[in-house]
């Protein structure tokens, strides 16, 4: 720390990313990036379709906005896009959280939502998963602070149901419920309807998991024209182009091929189904996931042990030191190739276990 670093930030502790490697030449299951590429139709519509980059982006998002209205069947004022969704969540506490109305959360969630709120000094509650690892909706009925929820939640995978936010929202009148659909499609059920019915709900979605985006950094927020027009004054009070042109272009051409998406989605599941199998055979315990990812932990070898020995391997896993799920580890869910890899080095781990 520099001697003129602002002691408002003194004590923060940042977010650890999952490593990213510059080579390529690793089976990176670490991060929850989707591993298929944008589509040719989708790259082609990019190149096509970029602003000139002499001139700034384009302020209003006014296609993608549409073309999310349309999806959605709700108007594009209930629409903003971020610089991923980390960006959106950063604003969100920013706009929606202060001293008064302190923020809530799971103890076992993002990494990232502690950090934003200690970025905003904001106070907060977290409340611990049941045993099972699961979000209980009634620890959260009637909180008087502003809620945030990974749906399904990470790094567990596990989701609520639509009905169960439905009913968070409800018992919290007053307060603005966030939820973080970043992995929806793989098995979840967005919520996305419901703010035709609350003017508390926002819910936050990104383009890095299913829509093969993560590297050009897109994300949308959806909820009442209130909240939305909440999160523009900050977003015009910190950098109003924060999206730029190219993730622009690129993001309207993945939204034109929704079939791709779909494909990629259903095979990533399919993918995790018979990863799953397997890894329990191996005598693994996997919690049930509606991402593309799994949380697992196998009797006979500690999380971070094995995060260890597969690294040294150049397979990438995510581990946590967090005391409650040390034993654990979050794996992205790849290609049907990389998963081999990833099974056949367990095994090979396993077998030199005395
Ligand atoms: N929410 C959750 C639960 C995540 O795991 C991530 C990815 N790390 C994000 C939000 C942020 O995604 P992005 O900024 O790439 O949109």
């Amino acid at each position: 720390m520099s001697r003129f670093f602002s002691s408002r930030h003194a004590s923060l502790v940042p977010y650890t990313p999952g490593e990213q490697p510059k080579v390529l030449n690793v089976t990176k299951l670490n991060t929850n990036e989707c591993p298929f590429p944008p589509s040719e139709k989708a790259l082609r519509f990019a190149a096509e379709n970029t602003r000139p980059l002499n001139l700034y982006p384009e302020l209003q998002f006014v296609d993608i906005r549409g073309r999310l209205a349309g999806l959605y069947g709700i108007s594009p004022d209930n629409f903003v896009l971020g610089n991923g969704s980390d960006e959106l969540l950063n604003f969100a506490f920013m706009a929606f959280c202060d001293d008064q109305k302190q923020a809530a959360f799971p103890n076992i969630s993002y990494g990232f939502y502690p950090v934003y709120a200690e970025l905003n000094h904001v106070p907060y509650l977290e409340i611990p998963l049941r045993e099972d690892f699961s979000i209980a909706p009634e620890d959260y009925f009637n909180l008087g602070r502003t809620i945030f929820i990974a749906n399904p939640n990470a790094p567990t995978g596990m989701a609520l149901t639509r009905a169960q936010v439905d009913e968070i929202v409800k018992r919290n009148p007053d307060s603005v419920v966030v939820i973080d659909e970043a992995y929806v499609d793989f098995g979840g059920e967005t919520c996305i309807p419901l703010i035709q019915k609350y003017d508390n709900l926002l819910v936050i979605q990104t383009f890095s998991k299913s829509r093969s985006m993560a590297g050009a950094r897109l994300g949308f927020a959806a909820g009442s024209e209130a909240l939305i027009a909440d999160l523009n004054t900050i977003r015009y009070s910190t950098n109003p182009y924060n999206v730029n042109s190219m993730t622009l272009a690129l993001g309207l051409g993945v939204l034109l091929d929704k079939e791709t998406t779909r494909k990629n989605c259903r095979t990533i599941m399919e993918n995790r189904a018979w990863t799953v199998a397997e890894l329990e055979s191996l005598g693994f315990t996997v919690l049930p996931s509606s991402a593309n990812f799994i949380f697992a932990r196998s009797g006979r070898i500690d999380g971070g042990e094995l995060y260890a020995k597969l690294k040294a391997r150049n397979i990438l896993i995510r581990h946590f030191d967090k005391p409650e799920i040390s034993a654990w580890n979050r794996i992205t869910i790849g290609t049907r190739e990389q998963m081999d890899i990833l099974l056949r080095n367990i095994r090979e781990i396993l077998e030199e276990k005395p």
